[in-house]
């Protein structure tokens, strides 16, 4: 408890300074209200209290933000890549400094529990530190020589981009996305959830410390249907970056239409969990519940569907109900505290409904269900079994620490059901025997797989989803993929026969 309180008293020190006048808009440098004066709440999910106002962005700050963006990117994109490389773990820098600031402002903002966040804050600076290291290598090509051109390709940054970033973890998500469009020589225009508007404004503040020039990365709060949608439609905007609801993609694509936007999406996932029979279970247990119930279950790669072999079944579900009611709820800062309030009471409302459709269903509630206290959006971990995969509590993607348990008795049953979803971000697959992980593998559908893990996010590999899930990938050199274009130049050595017309 004695912590909690110190916790509780540190961040209130952290929030006074959005008092006055909340959390502004940066562009170019400049801190700015709404250019409508509008401003909206962003609380706190714990109690509900007002955290403070946010400026509330429209199509007018967006068009001010885009030209600020638009005018500052030939001297960032034509900057050596190795003063963008110091820039940006200067920015790493910065975000290990207040490390401790963020974890506690998204804490309270998010509800995310102290003991993810504190990490997912080092992870931000881990971002930069990764991307800048590849800054001065970004524009490298290859050298495709043919008997009568030497052939060379290069890539240069795409131009100003627009980042749209969600609620959960969104601080580690806007480095995520950021310090590649900034290594890659891009200007930024970002527009954070409105549910989650804090740290987006101090990790711009770090930037701007550490010497990212005015105009380079400039941040629009504001709502998805107002900013979001002016951004994505914005002509000097030349991509739109990308995480959130998979039907929230299909309208920014069909937003981004018009000005032929280049989209990447990362999107929703309803990812399955297998556990064979031969698997070392003690493993698959622990893995299967990490990957549900931390970050509240709010998290794209969660493994929201348990498939599990019916020869193991009953004694595998019973463990995990056990153990899912022994999580420990409460208070996001409590340093002991495993699960978090959900975001907010829309979201509380829409997770809260399966517990009845999960009953409508004829599933079974084997821990959980049920609202936590009466003050804030808190749930208790729950867990369905006795599910089958055409039911809305296995096919829909509900975002908060509910685990659907379906049962399966063949490998073929196990990857039908697996594949039998719109979504396809992850697969976790737990089995001892190497060839079915192979032929598992082999035919699941879904971006990234794990065997005998859980999620281990590793930079330099891609990380994205199929189907519903996404498009493109980011990580290693993929981002600098999306966030730069291809060229290509051909020498000619003087000696081939050019066609001559008219001579
Ligand atoms: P959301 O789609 O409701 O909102 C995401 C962002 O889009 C917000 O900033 C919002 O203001 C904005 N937005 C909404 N409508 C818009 C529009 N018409 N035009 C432009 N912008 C608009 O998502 P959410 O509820 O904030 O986040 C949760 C979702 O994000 C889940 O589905 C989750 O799976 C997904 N997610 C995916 C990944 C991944 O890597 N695949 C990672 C994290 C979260």
């Amino acid at each position: 408890m004695a912590e909690l309180d110190t916790n509780i008293e540190k961040l209130n020190g952290f929030l006074t300074r959005f008092e006055d006048k909340g959390v502004l808009n940066q562009i170019g440098g400049q801190a700015v209200a709404a250019q409508s004066g509008r401003t909206f709440e962003t609380s706190s999910p714990v109690d509900e209290s007002l955290i403070c106002q946010v400026a509330r962005g429209d199509a007018d700050d967006i068009d001010a933000a885009a030209q600020v963006a638009k005018a500052a990117f030939p001297a960032w994109r034509d900057m050596a890549g190795t003063d963008r490389k110091k820039i940006l773990h200067r920015i790493a820098d910065g975000i290990v400094e207040r490390a401790e600031e963020i974890a506690l402002c998204e804490c309270w903002d998010t509800g995310q529990a102290l003991r993810f966040m504190s990490k997912a804050a080092l992870r931000g600076a881990e971002n930069f530190r990764f991307f800048a290291d590849r800054a001065p290598g970004a524009r490298d090509g290859q050298m495709l020589p043919s008997p009568t051109l030497m052939n060379v390709t290069t890539r240069v940054p795409i131009g100003p981009v627009g980042i749209i970033t969600p609620w959960n973890t969104p601080f580690m998500l806007s480095t995520w996305k950021i310090a590649p469009a900034l290594a890659a020589g891009c200007t930024v225009l970002h527009k954070p959830a409105e549910f989650s508007p804090v740290t987006a404004r101090i990790l711009l503040e770090i930037a701007e410390e550490a010497g990212l020039p005015p105009g380079v990365w400039n941040l629009v709060n504001g709502f998805g249907e107002e900013a979001g949608k002016a951004l994505t439609e914005h002509p000097d905007i030349k991509a739109i970056a990308f995480v959130g609801e998979s039907k929230t993609g299909s309208m920014i694509q069909a937003q981004g239409a018009p000005t032929l936007k280049r989209v990447h999406f990362e999107l929703g996932g309803k990812n399955p969990v297998i556990v064979f029979e031969d698997a070392d279970l003690d493993r698959a247990l622990d893995a299967a519940i990490f990957m549900i119930y931390s970050l509240n279950g709010e998290r794209c790669t969660s493994s929201s569907r348990l498939l599990v072999q019916d020869t193991i079944a009953d004694e595998f579900e019973a463990k995990l109900a056990e153990r899912v009611h022994k999580i420990k709820v409460g208070h996001p800062l409590d340093p002991a505290t495993e699960v978090g309030p959900l975001i907010h009471e829309t979201h509380f409302d829409k997770v809260s409904s399966y517990f009845d459709t999960a009953r409508d269903n004829g599933a079974i509630i084997a821990a959980g269900g049920t609202r936590k206290g009466d003050t804030g959006w808190f749930v208790n971990p729950t867990l369905f079994t006795g599910a089958r995969n055409d039911m809305a509590i296995a096919q829909e993607e509900i975002f908060g620490p509910v685990l659907t348990s379906i049962r399966f008795s063949t490998e073929d049953e196990a990857l039908q059901i697996a594949n039998d979803i719109p979504y396809g971000l992850t697969g976790y697959v737990w089995t001892n025997d190497l060839t079915r992980a192979i032929r598992v593998t082999e035919r699941l559908e879904a971006g990234m797989i794990w065997v005998n893990s859980e999620n281990v996010r590793h930079l330099p590999t891609p990380f994205g989803g199929v189907k519903a899930s996404g498009i493109g990938r980011d990580g290693g050199d993929w981002s600098f993929e999306f966030y730069m274009e291809q060229k290509h130049i051909g020498f000619a050595t003087g000696h081939h026969k050019i066609t001559r017309l008219g001579a």
